[in-house]
């Protein structure tokens, strides 16, 4: 058993809107056990949108549309429906009379446009939509069922948590629920990870997956169980594995941030943290500014001609003196140094109270990933110093 997400409109095609539908729909179905294998967009055209939901219907027991059910000429959703499906499109006279009833309330005067709303494949089952004009329908077809939401994210939101999972449940006879928890790791490569742990990620329950970013891994785990406390008790046991193997590198799980985290553990420590960034895009500054803790005082953030071009240059030395310089500026316990001086000869450093870490880095690829690969490395570095796990 398993659903597919059908989103609509020319705006998602060009770029101009994210598809934040999906990521919540695709949420909301884990929370339900409902297993999603694609998304799909289509732009606002009548015969692509009957075309993908035809194809959905092939391969999918559930297929989810949103976008599409307004007034206007280009909302077309309902029309593809009743193509895919083989129905003609009929008047609901309920709906059509809580159409009325919404625009009363409000006292906007309802044109021709609106009452096309009314409309919905025969046999389809309305949903009422108190949240917006765009009613809402499920059509139960043989081939599976297509339920049909607004595009306006709150309308479909509520229409989704409120009308469609629970139906969804008990058509389907729903009773197991997905649970998922991600162990954020640093200072350690995606390979190297894997390495460590490529058995586990075979499981089929949990299952296990990684994300990379710059400097920084996700490791994702999804359980599946008969309810809430039952999925828990699978996603710690497989924590704990993960934890036996991984353990120093995992800094946080789920919201939480390099940058929150390692302001926390300094506060917690009564220390205070200065940073000084040479020609590293003022990434590390950035994510310490948005992380807003206390625990940090500033940065130095200097262009690469502040240590110059000398490739002989004692970047030790170099690291070590700005640091030192940035903690005495900010008046803060802690002096960070990242430099970034491209492909082999990047350097962190960080020294105050707990002593003095620093590491070369090696990076290949995008500026701007170096950038952000060297601030996580950085950040790992005073982390590490804190829970006292530098070598
Ligand atoms: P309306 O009655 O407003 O016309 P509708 O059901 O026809 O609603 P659309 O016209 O397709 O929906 O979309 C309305 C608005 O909702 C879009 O302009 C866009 O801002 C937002 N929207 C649509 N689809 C998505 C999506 N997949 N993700 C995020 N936002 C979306
Ligand atoms: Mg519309």
């Amino acid at each position: 058993m398993h659903a597919e997400i059908v989103t609509t409109g020319t705006e998602l095609l060009l770029g101009v809107i994210s598809d934040t539908n999906s990521t919540y729909i695709a949420r909301r179905l884990q929370s339900i056990g409902l297993n999603l294998y694609y998304i799909t967009s289509a732009g606002d055209n009548r015969q692509r949108i009957a075309q993908v939901i035809d194809t959905a219907l092939n391969r999918s027991d559930v297929v989810i549309t949103t976008g599409g059910l307004g007034p206007t000429v280009d909302d077309v959703t309902r029309e593809a429906v009743a193509d895919a499906t083989g129905r003609p499109l009929v008047t609901d006279p309920h709906l059509l009379t809580s159409i009325e009833a919404f625009f009363a309330r409000r006292g906007y005067t309802m044109t021709e446009n609106n009452r096309r709303q009314a409309q919905i494949p025969q046999g389809a089952i309305p949903l009422e939509n108190p949240v917006g004009t765009a009613p809402c329908f499920i059509v139960e077809d043989p081939r599976g069922l297509v339920i049909s939401l607004p595009g306006v994210p709150g309308e479909m939101k509520y229409m989704l948590d409120h009308v469609v999972l629970p139906y969804l449940q008990q058509k389907l006879g729903l009773s197991q629920v997905i649970k998922t928890r991600t162990l954020r790791t640093a200072g350690i490569g995606e390979s190297a990870l894997d390495a460590q742990i490529a058995d586990l990620e075979t499981s089929p329950n949990p299952t296990i997956g990684l994300a990379a970013h710059p400097g920084r891994v996700d490791v994702r785990i999804g359980a599946k169980a008969a309810n809430e406390a039952e999925a828990d008790k699978l996603l710690d046991e497989m924590e704990a594995r993960l934890r036996a193997r991984i353990n120093p590198y995992i800094f946080g799980i789920d919201e939480d941030t390099l940058e929150s985290i390692v302001l926390k553990l300094l506060a917690e420590r009564s220390l205070t943290l200065a940073v000084a960034e040479v020609a590293a895009g003022g990434v590390l500054t950035d994510g310490l500014a948005q992380a807003a803790g206390i625990a940090f005082c500033g940065s130095l953030v200097l262009p690469d001609r502040y240590i110059g071009y000398d490739t002989h240059i004692d970047l030790p030395a170099e690291a070590i003196a700005l640091a030192n310089r940035a903690r005495e500026t900010l008046h803060a316990d802690i002096g960070l140094a990242a430099i970034n001086r491209g492909p082999d000869q990047s350097y962190i450093l960080a020294v105050g109270p707990l002593g003095r870490a620093e590491r070369t880095m090696r990076f290949r690829g995008h500026d701007l990933v170096a950038c952000q690969a060297l601030a996580s490395y950085a950040l790992d570095l005073v982390r590490r110093m804190c829970l006292g796990q530098n070598e």
